[in-house]
């Protein structure tokens, strides 16, 4: 069979299932329903321990997490759902860089073709041209659903910690989600969304809850392993059984860091034309979609996220330029950024950068950051997961002298 093409995307489904990982449960649950007026059947993978063996069976032990717990649920989820290859779809983003990410889709592509599943078809945008090919509606409602999803988690985030009623965060956070994701499954218009999220912020801001103060601890490091609950042990809702609030980097700082790359090496080898039209790009780009919406989501949920608003991405790069070249891409420089703009301007009392076993920009930022603890003066945890073990385990001690310094 000829080898298909990892990059086909064409924005029509014919009733084909798009497996969708599930790698950030609140923005992929709204991601997913985005593409169902487009004709796509959508599954979000469920991770657990079934999916993650059957991940590793099919892998060779040295990739990076993400790569055995997306395939694994990918198969698993076709021989439950008996779902035969020629109907399925993998939605499988990749980037080339510096590190293993880009040669996900290629190893999945070699695993399906060597059980007989050839057929099987790949979604994969990649963040080389800012995820051009999708059309751009569905982008636009794609960049409208990732936001929500980061919003929602932060809802969940500022006023679960401090619930008196165990469990009313999440079930508020769960019933506008779910209203949010069926507008977007019809195709609703957006000013019906944003009006939904404007009732969840009431709603939430309505939940009972201690006076409570309790430490902040910021969430950053690679991206699929930081969001993912499973793999990385449900490590907001352990800070938060420790005592205390946690504030993850979001979902969507990935695509304002790749545009803002993009736009750099025009800066720095472009022609002169070259640079005036990406500066006109960019600016129309941000000010007309991206910022522009991120900034409406921040006002209307502003009632409780006045203090967890997002910086530009520039500041959190200049941040980060400190310890690690913009020339040198890929997460570590965002992730050390981050972590010093969380303790800086927003007062995190504590750090935990989470990356998988072995992962490139892991290892590079767990080096520098005992530096960093130093200048910051506060304690940062470097996590690796591999889905063994209890890595969360190093939170305990620290928790405890957070919750209990004077
Ligand atoms: S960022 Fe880390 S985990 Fe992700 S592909 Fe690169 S090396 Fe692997």
């Amino acid at each position: 069979m000829a080898r298909q093409e990892e990059t086909r995307i064409d924005g029509r489904g014919d009733g084909k299932v798009l497996f969708i990982p599930n790698m950030e449960p609140y923005c992929v649950k709204l991601m997913a329903a985005v593409f169902k007026p487009l004709g796509y059947q959508t599954h979000v993978l469920q991770e657990d321990d079934k999916a993650l063996a059957l991940g590793f069976k099919h892998t060779g032990g040295g990739e990076c997490i993400p790569c055995p717990t997306t395939v694994g649920a990918m198969l698993k989820a076709m021989a439950e759902m008996r779902v035969t290859p020629d109907r399925a779809i993998l939605f499988m983003p990749t980037a080339c860089g510096p590190c293993r990410f880009g040669q996900y889709v290629k190893l999945d592509r070699m695993i399906f073709e060597k059980k007989g599943w050839g057929a099987v078809q790949i979604m994969s945008p990649s963040a080389e041209n800012a995820y051009e090919g999708l059309p751009t509606s569905a982008r636009i409602r794609l960049w409208h659903a990732m936001l929500l999803g980061d919003v929602f988690r932060k809802l969940a985030c500022r006023v679960r910690p401090y619930e008196i009623t165990a469990g009313e965060t999440d079930a508020v956070v769960e019933k506008y989600m779910n209203a949010v994701a069926e507008l977007f499954g019809k195709n609703a218009p957006l000013a019906h969304i944003k009006e939904t999220l404007a009732e969840a912020v009431a709603a939430v801001g309505k939940i009972a809850r201690r006076e409570e103060k309790r430490p902040l601890v910021g969430i950053v490091g690679e991206i699929f392993v930081r969001s993912d609950p499973y793999i990385n042990g449900d490590l907001i809702r352990r800070i938060e059984e420790l005592g205390g609030e946690a504030w993850l980097a979001p979902f969507a700082e990935w695509i304002f860091y790749t545009m803002r790359v993009r736009s750099l090496l025009v800066e720095q080898s472009g022609g002169f034309l070259k640079k005036v039209a990406e500066k006109a790009r960019s600016w129309l780009e941000k000010n007309l979609v991206f910022e522009k919406v991120e900034r409406e989501y921040y006002d209307l949920a502003a009632p409780l996220l006045s203090q967890r608003r997002e910086y530009p991405v520039e500041e959190v790069i200049a941040a980060g330029e400190k310890y690690s070249p913009w020339q040198f891409e890929g997460e570590a420089i965002i992730t050390l950024g981050r972590a010093e703009l969380f303790v800086k301007r927003d007062g995190a009392k504590a750090i935990v950068n989470a990356s998988p076993m072995f992962c490139m920009p892991g290892t590079i930022t767990s080096s520098i950051f005992p530096a960093l603890e130093k200048e910051l003066d506060a304690p940062i945890l470097n996590n690796f997961y591999d889905g063994s073990g209890d890595p969360n385990k190093s939170l305990a001690p620290v928790m405890h002298f957070l919750c209990n310094a004077g």
